[in-house]
């Protein structure tokens, strides 16, 4: 693990680098908090055992330092110093210690105390990897991989407020499967679901990488084309309609099931102020949708504003 290690005097801080080179620690040294706090931000140390009492930022300021700012992940403190009363152990964790140690002390207990840090630590990082494969899990729908509803709306918005900026068009595809209902009450749930993977895996081909593929619900997906104009949206919803209809599902029993889609799509040219929301242009876009639906469905239909 790497420790920076922080003390204005030479011998004090090669007696702490000596106990821990012993245990294959990867060290840092600074003399003072000022190097020591560039350190820990440019090469995010996550252990820090630091002297209290030193010229300029001391160890109690630097601790302070740390916790108040935004650091990638949790800063492990130990507070190594001759102030040995209780009330300055009292403020020394206090003021965001993780563990405190006096002069002169025994280089078995810094290895024990640092062995604390790295169980603490390594907790941590599974607490991280944990919370980042919930937060993942929360953003993806489950039968089909791609973006669920709240993701989809997420990619949207920020697509959306991107070309708000850049004055740039921004384009929606809604797109639904036609007379699902019809297969899961001929073939089952299971072949309906294998036919709404089928139809993702057909979207993700025909759409470009920097267009956002969500699940919106049940059989109704929804595709962002950021910086797309009308006529190419427009191709682009067909180029998707016609894949669907291209393909057929394969039935467990034998045979093959053809499947289509309908599609709307809605565009924002240039938007205008704050009042473009992107509610809006899902409805639209779900508008010409209704209407491709009406016409009898196996095509795209667009809506112009
Ligand atoms: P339309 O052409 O008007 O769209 O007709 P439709 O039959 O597709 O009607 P609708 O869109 O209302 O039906 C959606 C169906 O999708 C109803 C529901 O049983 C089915 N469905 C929704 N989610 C799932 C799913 O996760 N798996 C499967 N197999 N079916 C689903
Ligand atoms: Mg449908």
């Amino acid at each position: 693990m790497k420790i920076l290690i922080v003390d204005d005097e030479q011998i004090e801080r090669r007696i702490v680098e000596k106990t821990l080179a012993r245990l294959g620690h990867e060290l840092v040294v600074a003399d003072n908090g000022a190097i020591a706090w560039n350190f820990i931000q440019e090469q995010q140390i996550r252990f820090v055992i630091t002297d209290w009492n030193m010229p300029g930022i001391d160890g109690i300021q630097l601790i302070q330092k740390i916790r108040s700012s935004e650091l990638d992940g949790y800063v492990y403190v130990i507070l190594v110093t001759s102030n040995d009363k209780n009330e300055d152990i009292v403020q020394g964790l206090y003021s965001g210690a993780d563990d405190y140690l006096t002069k002169p002390f025994n280089p078995a207990e810094l290895e024990a105390r640092v062995a604390v840090g790295e169980r603490v630590l390594t907790l941590e990082d599974h607490l991280v990897r944990a919370k980042n494969q919930l937060e993942k899990l929360a953003m993806v729908d489950s039968l089909t991989g791609i973006m669920n509803r709240r993701a989809i709306y997420k990619f949207a918005r920020g697509e959306l407020e991107r070309a708000r900026r850049l004055a740039d068009p921004i384009s929606v595809v809604f797109l639904d499967i036609d007379k699902f209902k019809d297969v899961n009450d001929e073939h089952g749930h299971l072949t309906g679901d294998e036919a709404l993977k089928l139809i993702t895996q057909v979207i993700k081909e025909r759409s470009r990488t920097y267009d956002g593929i969500g699940r919106w619900a049940g059989d109704e997906f929804l595709v962002v084309l950021p910086g797309t104009s009308s006529q190419d949206a427009e191709k682009a919803a067909l180029r998707i309609v016609e894949g669907i209809a291209a393909t057929k599902l394969t039935l467990p029993t034998g045979g093959v099931l053809p499947i289509h889609a309908s599609a709307g799509v809605a565009t924002i040219t240039k938007i205008s102020g704050a009042a473009t929301l992107l509610d809006d242009i899902i409805q639209l876009a779900d508008e010409a949708l209704y209407r491709a639906k009406e016409a009898g469905g196996n095509q795209a239909q667009t809506t112009r504003i």
